[in-house]
């Protein structure tokens, strides 16, 4: 077993609701409960809503979230092995 990677990605803190709002990825648009504060831009650029509310400030903070596994050439030759067993079955059925 292959241990689980992580990254990590930059969002802010709602200086009203304290909720912490993360944009994963470009036009992945985020709203805080409060829906005072938003977060866009994923990787790209990170575009928050508004600065400071009330004397408080936005705060800028960071949260690691699990990478997707990506299959292994091995997972992906049983798939195309199993999908071609698959189509000649069908083939062998519709002769027979
Ligand atoms: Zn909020």
């Amino acid at each position: 077993m292959k241990k689980q990677k992580y990254r990590y990605k930059t969002g802010v803190q709602c200086p009203e609701c304290g909720d912490k709002i993360f944009s994963m990825y470009r036009h992945d648009y985020k709203h805080c409960s409060c829906g005072l504060q938003t977060v866009d831009g994923g990787d790209d650029y990170l575009k928050y809503s508004l600065a400071t509310y009330k004397g408080k400030v936005t705060k800028i903070v960071k949260k690691r979230f699990p990478i997707p596994k990506k299959p292994t050439k091995k997972q992906i030759e049983a798939y195309y092995e199993r999908l071609t067993l698959q189509i000649l079955k069908l083939y062998n059925d519709s002769n027979n």
